[in-house]
């Protein structure tokens, strides 16, 4: 069994929140792991972004969104620790 994460693997954002509750893996069944802004058909939609643009990415998100700069920044923090980026640097 796959384990299932509260959060994005790639951006962190609550999957609860994510329109259909995950991306799509390949054969069509709803990830446990990304949400549906990073991952659709088993393929990241931005395949070749790094955690540090990912960052960057989700803390303007945020402050779009209306959240204070210094939580955006915190929880942006977070990001490289997850699945996605863990092996990346
Ligand atoms: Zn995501």
């Amino acid at each position: 069994m796959d384990k299932v994460y509260k959060n994005c693997q790639s951006c962190r954002m609550p999957l609860k929140k994510s329109p259909n509750g995950g991306g799509t893996n390949s054969d069509g069944s709803t990830s446990t792991k990304y949400c549906d802004y990073c991952y659709e058909k088993g393929q990241f939609r931005q395949a070749n972004i790094t955690a540090k643009e990912m960052q960057e990415f989700v803390k303007h998100k945020m402050k779009d969104m209306g959240f204070p700069g210094f939580l955006a920044s915190l929880f942006s923090n977070g990001i490289p620790k997850l699945e996605r980026w863990k092996n990346q640097n």
